[in-house]
């Protein structure tokens, strides 16, 4: 996939936004949909998108949206960081298959990262549960 690819309506996130597919939701309002990774890197990975902006990638998306995007980034970050007390925090954000994107809906991962903890590969293995997510999203939903 090139970064000019157009916007697929039936990308994963698009069906998570329609309600077509399942997530383990974590804060959502109008715009703005943050949910668990389903091939967490680790605890607590979780990822924000924008529900309206058929944006594939940074580069399609108006500054306006960006700009709510970003400031929900913050808020669950903020979150990830009270429920979890990780080290450190990755955010993160591909854009083409060659940085590593491989869902064409713009987002952000917030990646918690623990010391002397080994981050698992990106988008690989099996996918987890909804019921082994949970116990770390229900921690991150009381801080949000
Ligand atoms: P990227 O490779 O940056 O495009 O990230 C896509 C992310 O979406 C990866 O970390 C995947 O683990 C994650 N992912 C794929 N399918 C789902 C899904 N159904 N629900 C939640 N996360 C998903």
């Amino acid at each position: 996939m090139s970064l000019d690819t157009d916007y697929d309506n039936d990308n994963i996130f698009a069906k998570i936004i329609r309600g077509d597919m399942n997530c383990v939701k974590l804060y959502e309002t109008d715009d703005i949909l943050a949910f668990m990774d389903v091939f967490p890197q680790s605890e607590g990975h979780c990822l924000v998108i924008h529900k309206h902006a058929k944006a594939t990638s940074l580069f399609d998306i108006s500054p306006d949206d960006l700009s709510a995007l970003a400031q929900a980034v913050q808020k669950v970050a903020k979150a990830v960081k009270e429920a979890l007390a990780p080290d450190g925090v990755r955010i993160a954000q591909f854009n083409g298959a060659p940085a590593g994107q491989t869902v064409y809906h713009l987002h952000f991962h917030i990646i918690p990262v623990f010391e002397g903890k080994r981050l698992d590969d990106h988008a690989r293995g099996g996918p987890a549960e909804a019921a082994a997510l949970e116990p770390a999203a229900k921690k991150i939903r009381d801080k949000i």
